[in-house]
């Protein structure tokens, strides 16, 4: 068999390590070609250890000295060491590259995804930034490059898998509503007091999944969830209203499709992104993953309730940015990165995420339009700069 040759974007975080975890139980489907990462040298130079890949690159063209020093240090001098924006296009556009998995967190990772989209290659989006900024841009490029767009964010994968194969991207015939699932995180039972005074510690400790620290706040605020029905909305090609939100604390239910006839089909499964992840390299075929089967008489129930947009306003702002269209999407996305940040430091309280998004939609998200990606760019740094003015007075 002809070994799958793949690019991982972020490879030393969290869907990084998993996807490198599942290629090295599949040594005979599965190549490295090329590995990223953002600061973690040492992480990446145990990864191409392993791996042993032709580039290793890193997003900082700064620290591309230490890189060289430290895989000439492992003995890995048959690896190239690149840097920089250009070099993470290069890497995800290689004439030998089959399949990238684009798992950068955040903004940073939209233009190599466009790349990689725009080539041709098996795309496994798990950068949903990219999605919420420049939808229609991206599933356009997809199209044009003849790419295979395959979701690794478990609750799209579930989607995907429970949509009539082959998909296209063409809203399936039949669907009435797509649901997605929350866990809600762990702050779903807190209330508007308490969430006032929660400490990015708590916020980062999710009670179902182990994420990079970005998800995870996102996860705790539903602002997750929100940016998760605007990816639906263009993976899957149906308006908001056809898109609800469950919340489902035990996370067994990765996500469901309602059809017209009432039938609703749900992919299950313990939570653990190396399904998805395995889902995705070896579609349209099936491989082992590592994932501890699902113990049903263990789980025992499954609950489900409907989210609060009230305590967890995100959620709503949202839904809000998808009736605005345009760039208010990646004017929010943008305004979302900075206040995560800045809660992260311990500058803004956790309430003030939803406070400065929602000021920063407001006044940046009419100014531009979603026609070209320099509006979306500009959008993006206006937002950011006015969110930052904004952190002072959350
Ligand atoms: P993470 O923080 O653990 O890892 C992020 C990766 O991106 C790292 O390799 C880091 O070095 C790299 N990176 C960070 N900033 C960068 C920059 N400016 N330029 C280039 N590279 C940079 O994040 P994660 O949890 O693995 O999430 C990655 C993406 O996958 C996010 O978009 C997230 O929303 C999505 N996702 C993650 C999960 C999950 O379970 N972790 C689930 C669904 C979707
Ligand atoms: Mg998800």
């Amino acid at each position: 068999m002809n070994k799958q040759k793949l690019t991982v974007l972020g490879a030393t975080g969290s869907i990084g390590v998993n996807t490198l975890d599942v290629v090295a139980q599949h040594r005979d489907r599965y190549e490295v070609v090329a590995l990223t990462g953002n600061g973690q040298i040492a992480r990446l130079v145990e990864q191409c250890l392993q791996h042993r890949p032709r580039y290793a690159v890193l997003a900082d063209e700064a620290a591309l000295p230490a890189l060289r020093q430290q895989l000439a240090d492992a003995g890995l001098a048959s690896v190239e060491a690149l840097a920089g924006a250009d070099a993470l296009e290069f890497v995800s556009t290689l004439p030998e590259v089959d399949a990238v998995m684009a798992a950068i967190v955040g903004a940073a990772g939209m233009r190599p995804t466009l790349a990689a989209a725009r080539a041709g290659k098996r795309v496994l989006l798990a950068n949903k930034e990219t999605l919420v900024m420049a939808g229609r841009l991206f599933m356009d490029a997809v199209r044009q490059g003849g790419a295979t767009l395959l979701p690794i964010d478990s609750e799209h994968n579930a989607i995907y898998q429970c949509l009539p194969q082959p998909f296209s991207d063409q809203p399936a015939q039949g669907v009435r509503r797509l649901l997605l699932t929350a866990s809600g995180g762990p702050f779903r039972q807190f209330d508007a007091a308490q969430l006032a005074t929660v400490t990015p510690e708590q916020a980062v400790r999710h009670p179902n999944w182990s994420m990079g620290r970005k998800i995870s706040v996102d996860s705790a605020s539903l602002m997750n969830k929100g940016l998760e029905v605007i990816e639906a909305r263009w993976l899957f090609d149906l308006p908001p209203e056809r898109i609800d939100v469950v919340v489902h604390p035990q996370s067994v239910i990765h996500s469901m499709v309602e059809y017209v006839d009432g039938s609703v089909l749900a992919q299950l499964g313990n939570p653990d992104m190396r399904t998805p992840i395995a889902y995705g390299l070896a579609w349209p075929e099936r491989i082992e993953a590592g994932v501890k089967p699902l113990d049903l008489f263990q789980i025992a129930r499954l609950d489900f309730e409907a989210p609060d947009l009230v305590r967890f306003p995100c959620l709503g702002l949202a839904f809000e940015a998808l009736r605005l269209g345009g760039a208010a999407p990646a004017v929010l996305n943008a305004s979302n990165e900075v206040a995560v940040a800045a809660f992260l430091d311990h500058r803004i309280a956790f309430n003030a995420i939803a406070r400065v998004n929602e000021e920063t939609m407001r006044h940046v998200a009419s100014n531009y339009d979603a026609e070209s990606l320099s509006s979306l760019i500009e959008a993006d740094g206006e937002a950011r700069r006015y969110a930052e003015t904004r952190l002072a007075h959350a």
